[in-house]
């Protein structure tokens, strides 16, 4: 069972209540709530040591992001647009000798799609890329991984970008 305040797995765990909202907490955490029976926590012994609302506010809050981060990056990899799109559809297209209004025409495009896509001004949408992608027969998508928080290959790559920007 997983201790919903911390994340930690835990054998023993429990319901409290803290700041009116319910969670099955390990027993570390337990003491910064409430039990629904009223006796646990300590907080109504007064002198002892009862959490502080800030303490209790912390965890409840690194909580909150832990959670939003995992849901941000479920995936290990996701496909994107190369950032070069748009050099890469003007060369392949010059490399045909089409104009513009030729390529739109195989696209079933505008023109002044193909020029907005060839400055950079407009990213092409899923069925345009693919239909790009057939008719010049190049590749406009890249794998890109997605750095895991806890990861610890990120240390790395942070360390010698940082580097490069110092040796500038
Ligand atoms: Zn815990």
């Amino acid at each position: 069972m997983l201790c919903e305040m911390c994340g930690k797995e835990s054998d023993f765990t429990k319901t409290i209540f803290v700041e009116g909202t319910k969670l099955t907490v390990c027993k570390e955490c337990s003491r910064f709530g409430e039990s629904p029976d009223g006796k646990g926590g300590g907080a109504k012994r007064g002198t002892a040591a009862a959490p502080s609302r800030t303490m209790v506010t912390e965890r409840l809050e690194a909580r909150e992001r832990r959670m939003r981060t995992r849901s941000i990056y479920s995936d290990e990899e996701t496909t994107d647009l190369i950032p070069e799109y748009s050099k890469v559809i003007r060369e392949a297209r010059a490399a045909r000798e089409w104009k513009q209004e030729d390529l739109a025409a195989k696209l079933n495009e505008k023109a002044s799609v193909i020029a907005k896509l060839e400055n950079g001004t407009m990213r092409p949408n899923d069925a345009l890329l693919k239909k790009l992608e057939h008719e010049l027969g190049i590749k406009l998508t890249e794998k890109v991984s997605v750095v895991k928080p806890e990861g610890g290959r990120s240390a790395g790559k942070a360390l010698t970008l940082g580097d490069m920007i110092k040796k500038k």
